[in-house]
Parts: C-alpha cells; sequence; structure tokens
C-alpha cells in the first residue's frame, strides 16, 4: 500500500479532467459522493496485496490520475467480493467501478504487472462466449499455455478430475446466438486477442 503524494500530481503526471466523468459513465455508477471514510479499504480482504487500497483508487479516479489507477494492480487484483460495497455508507459499487477500469486498461492497452490475471479475465470471458458456459479444462488449458506456467497446480487438477470434477468435453448452451449479441452489443466484435 502506498501513500498519495498530492504535490508530486502537477509536476509529474498527466491529469486527465474528464477521467472521472469516463469512468462513470461506462460503470453507471457514481463515485464521487465517496468522502473517503475508509470504511472499503479496512475491510477488503486482499487490500494487504494491493499496490492502492480501494478507497485511493476512487480518490485517484476522481483526481484524474488515469495513468496510475489503470497501470495499478489493485484493479486486478479485486476479487469482486462485494465486502466494500456492503459496508459502503454511500452505496459506491466499487466492484463494477474496479470491472470498468480492468475494461479501460484493456482497451488502453494497458499491461498489468498481473499478466496471468489479465490473461485469466480474457481466457475466461473468450470461454463464455465460445460455450456460453465455463469449460474449467478449455480454460486451464488456455491459460497454462499462455502463461508458460504449465505444471504448477498439476497435482490439483488430478485430483479434481478424479473426483469428477472437470469435465473432458465442453457443452454449449442452447440459443448461443443470443449470448454473442451480449458480446457484440459491449463493442466486442470476435473472440478477444489476449
Ligand atoms: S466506504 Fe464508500 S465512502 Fe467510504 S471510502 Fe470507501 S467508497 Fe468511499
Ligand atoms: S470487491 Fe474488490 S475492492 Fe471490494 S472488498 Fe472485495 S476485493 Fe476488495
Amino acid at each position: 500500500m502506498k501513500v498519495i503524494t498530492i504535490g508530486k500530481i502537477g509536476n509529474e503526471e498527466r491529469v486527465d479532467p474528464g477521467f472521472a466523468d469516463l469512468v462513470q459513465q461506462k460503470s453507471g455508477k457514481e463515485l464521487r459522493q465517496c468522502y473517503h471514510c475508509l470504511k472499503c479499504s479496512a475491510g477488503c480482504p486482499i487490500s494487504f496485496a494491493m499496490d492502492w487500497t480501494p478507497n485511493q483508487i476512487i480518490r485517484m479516479v476522481q483526481l484524474g490520475l488515469k495513468e496510475r489507477v489503470l497501470s495499478s494492480s489493485t484493479i486486478w487484483l479485486c476479487a469482486s467480493c462485494e465486502t466494500c460495497f456492503t459496508r459502503c455508507p454511500n452505496e459506491i459499487d466499487l466492484p463494477t467501478i474496479m470491472d470498468t477500469l480492468k475494461e479501460i486498461a484493456i482497451r488502453n492497452g494497458i499491461k498489468s504487472e498481473q499478466a496471468s490475471i489479465q490473461i485469466f479475465h480474457r481466457v475466461f470471458l473468450n470461454c463464455i462466449r465460445e460455450y456460453g458456459r465455463l469449460h474449467e479444462l478449455s480454460l486451464l488449458a488456455s491459460l497454462k499455455v499462455l502463461t508458460l506456467n504449465l505444471f504448477e497446480d498439476m497435482g490439483l487438477g488430478m485430483k479434481m478430475f478424479n473426483k469428477g470434477k472437470i469435465n473432458l468435453l465442453p457443452t454449449r448452451i442452447e440459443n448461443i446466438h443470443e449470448l454473442d449479441a451480449i458480446f457484440r452489443a459491449f463493442g466486442e466484435s470476435k473472440r478477444s486477442k489476449i
């Protein structure tokens, strides 16, 4: 976790004054009502591993520190557990805002230090688009190849397979074209590149 040094912003970082509006418009969520009571950050189970706490991310969005926000580990480490949303007195929907920031980071071509998490998100979405549901084996195979992390968790995978938790062949939902229409509505014209 770091401390925001407000005095440095003007000299060292470009401020995008429209960034908070963009995030609000894309997420459909209000974030200017945050008065930094820290209840979200105090309850976040992942904050110990984040470079910026959840309320610091909100503050930096409010300040227009686009590059710092979009390159942070926090937006990728957020597990969407909704603890922050539940605790927030202003009902600020941080999980949705974090998802929006991920999407903006991808569209801006910003690579995360948490590259494997970024790859996981793309592989997961591609799997949902292809089959309409998760097929764990396809997801794991793609993830292992793309992260070049071939053998980690192999023992765990075998245990799950032996217990019948991993299906060999994927199955598609009915009317998959309806799902395709949803992806197209969000500007995804084809399977996303990793
Ligand atoms: S709990 Fe809500 S109001 Fe408090 S700092 Fe977090 S987002 Fe802001
Ligand atoms: S949703 Fe994300 S930011 Fe909020 S408490 Fe959970 S991990 Fe932390």
